[in-house]
């Protein structure tokens, strides 16, 4: 087994704090990684503080994650050592199910194996995330990393990215379209980047006026204080597609209203509490409400090539790793542009 050093939650109101764990020792299939930077994602904070419930601790947070290869299996074809490595949220699946023959891993039927606060393939074995030293995981689940991207601004891309990008491309978001994308956060941000390199005319939904520069700076066309219900009612029935990326309570209706005729809402944005859907918000101009989960591993590396090839990256604050409560509180107020990022070599 491998010593390996990290970041551990123990409870739901417990700081993190120093932990040592082991690692399986790398099989046939296997890549070692050395992690070199791990991006902070709302997701890490709503399962360390068990807003969603059912969370298992002790739990060492992480799933965007980018190193270098340190070891690779007798039987690993496409990585070598030092080549970057990326992991998102996560690390194998059943590999039989149809969701999986289709590249659909995250949905597979089966189970699941996620990156941390999940159970390996024995349904048993606690799994442990990226906030930590190394991480061994079969290269199939492993992505490619362009030396093009600055590693630090790659790593939101592994769950971010990939959350964002998928549903742009599922609901072929493209030149001609207008786009809505509803906060302004770690997701918010790589969705006006993504729309706006699919040629799409990106509107922002905030509650924050002092983001607005940001917005048009990251690609926006527009930008609407969400606060004020009067803003969103002067733009019913014109949008194509909304993704909302909102990550507590708040009015759905109000977004659904903007769609036009067969438009589509995609929640990404996964409040802890319920949001109401008013019937008449659906059934009006015949709107789709939809749901995505992050992407499968095939969509995520075409998202990872797509980004190298438009020079698209995350825009990060690097931190050591010491500050990890603090940028968890200062995610959760909104203060962050536009995704925290630890530096591994701080641990
Ligand atoms: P984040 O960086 O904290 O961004 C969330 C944004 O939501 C905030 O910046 C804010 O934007 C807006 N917001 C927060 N509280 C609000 C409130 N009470 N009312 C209205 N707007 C509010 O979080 P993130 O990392 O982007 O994640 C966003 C959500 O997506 C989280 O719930 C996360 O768990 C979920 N997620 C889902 C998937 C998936 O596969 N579906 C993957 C990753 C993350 P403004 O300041 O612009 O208003
Ligand atoms: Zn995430
Ligand atoms: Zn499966």
């Amino acid at each position: 087994m491998l010593p390996t050093r990290g970041y551990v939650a123990k409870g739901p109101a417990s700081k993190l704090e120093p932990f040592t764990f082991e690692r399986r020792e790398p099989g046939p299939h296997d890549v070692l990684i050395d992690i070199l930077y791990c991006g902070i994602c709302h997701s890490d904070i709503h399962q360390a503080r068990d807003e969603w419930g059912g969370a298992i601790f002790p739990m060492v947070p992480g799933h965007e994650i980018v190193g270098r290869v340190a070891r690779v299996g007798s039987r690993v074809k496409r990585f070598k050592i030092g080549a970057l490595a990326g992991v998102g949220c996560f690390v194998d699946s059943c590999r039989r199910c149809a969701s999986c023959k289709q590249g659909l891993e995250q949905h597979c039927e089966e189970h699941l194996v996620l990156t941390y606060n999940g159970t390996e393939k024995d349904k048993k074995t606690p799994t442990y995330g990226g906030y930590s030293s190394q991480i061994v995981v079969d290269e199939k689940y492993t992505l490619k990393i362009s030396p093009k991207l600055s590693l630090p601004n790659a790593a939101p891309l592994l769950c971010a990215g990939i959350t964002t990008y998928s549903p742009l491309r599922r609901f072929h978001v493209g030149r001609g379209q207008r786009v809505g994308v509803v906060g302004l956060g770690g997701l918010g941000h790589m969705a006006i980047k993504l729309a706006a390199a699919m040629d799409a005319e990106v509107t922002v939904f905030s509650t924050a006026k002092a983001k607005e520069q940001d917005a048009r700076r990251l690609g926006a066309h527009a930008f609407v204080v969400s606060k004020d219900p009067k803003n969103l009612e002067a733009l019913a029935n014109r949008f194509d597609f909304i993704l909302d990326t909102v990550s507590a309570p708040h009015d759905l209706n109000a977004y659904l209203n903007l769609l036009r005729r067969d438009g589509a809402l995609a929640l990404v944005g996964a409040s802890p509490e319920p949001l109401a859907v008013e019937p008449f918000s659906l059934i009006h101009q015949r709107r789709t409400l939809s749901g995505s989960l992050i992407g499968g591993i095939r969509e995520t590396q075409e998202m990872l090539d797509f980004c190298a090839k438009k020079n698209i990256a995350s825009d990060v604050e690097v931190i050591p790793i010491q500050q990890v409560d603090a940028a968890y509180d200062r995610t959760v107020n909104g203060d962050v542009r536009y995704r925290f990022v630890i530096d591994m070599k701080t641990l």
